[in-house]
């Protein structure tokens, strides 16, 4: 017996990796965060699966349930949303499961940071603008490590996705402007995926009003930073022709014959 803790990915079924698919379509038990993994997902389940929405359940019950499985001798397939590493409350449930002696795997999924940057084309990393990206959330009930807060992190000037921060959103742009300045670049992206996927985009300064005038509270991801909006940027070393990697020759020498050739 074993419990499969499964990246669900952010939505559209159709983002599930090939083992999560089969997991779920193929576990006696699919435990699944009912208040972000669309039905769709779920529909694949077996017939004879006992399907249940934790979203209602706390820590002690889910377990209680992994339990049961656990005596039956049947698999559980834990549905997470997104990738379940990430913000997924899924180390508590792996430690009671390292408790008690239950083996458990993890399945990766797409998280909704990437699937937000995917629905707005962009590319999140960007040669000599940003190389880094900071995924963090606004502090609210849960609080903010020491030296994690919004205001330090803003320093780095990074690439930042924000989860569960939306209803934060106006508090968050304050604590951003000293650093990235009232002009950067923000796009809220509601249901990334999903078939009424909502995409805000503005800056610092005005986003809130945005969002507020578009009325997205909840299921939301928060990117911010120059490389929402950039042209300017370098071309990467990757591709340069001139430059020379493992899988690949530069031609400097060619470049400068063709230059000669065309003259000539
Ligand atoms: N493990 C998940 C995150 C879970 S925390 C992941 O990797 O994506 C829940 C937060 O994720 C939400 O508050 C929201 O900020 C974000 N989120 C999840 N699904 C989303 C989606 N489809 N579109 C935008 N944001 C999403």
């Amino acid at each position: 017996m074993r419990v499969y803790i499964i990246g669900a990915g952010p939505g559209d079924p159709r983002l599930l990796t090939l083992r999560a698919a089969e997991l779920i379509s193929s576990c006696p038990v699919v435990l699944y965060t009912g208040s972000l993994v669309p039905q769709e997902v779920i529909a694949r389940a077996h017939k004879d699966a006992q399907v249940l929405d934790s979203s209602g359940m706390n820590l002690d019950q889910i377990i209680e349930i992994i339990m049961k499985a656990r005596d039956a001798g049947h698999d559980v397939a834990r549905v997470h949303t997104g990738d379940p590493v990430i913000f997924g409350s899924t180390a508590e449930q792996i430690r009671k499961l390292e408790e008690l002696g239950i083996a458990y795997e993890i399945i990766p999924g797409v998280s909704s940071f990437t699937a937000a940057a995917a629905a707005l084309g962009r590319e999140l990393t960007l040669p000599e603008l940003s190389q880094t990206i900071i995924l963090t959330r606004a502090e609210g009930r849960t609080l903010m490590p020491e030296k994690e807060k919004l205001e330090d992190l803003a320093q780095h000037r990074a690439t930042l996705a924000l989860f569960l921060s939306i209803t934060m959103i106006r508090s968050v742009a304050e604590s951003l402007i000293p650093s990235y300045g009232a002009q950067c670049p923000v796009a809220v992206v509601h249901k990334a995926s999903w078939p009424d996927q909502v995409i805000v985009r503005g800056t610092l300064s005005d986003i809130a009003a945005k969002v507020r005038e578009a009325r997205i509270n909840s299921i939301a991801m928060v990117l911010v930073g120059w490389v929402l909006t950039a042209d300017d940027f370098a071309n990467s070393r990757l591709y340069d022709p001139e430059f020379t990697h493992r899988f690949r020759k530069g031609t400097k020498a060619s470049k400068a014959t063709s230059i000669e050739g065309s003259t000539a």
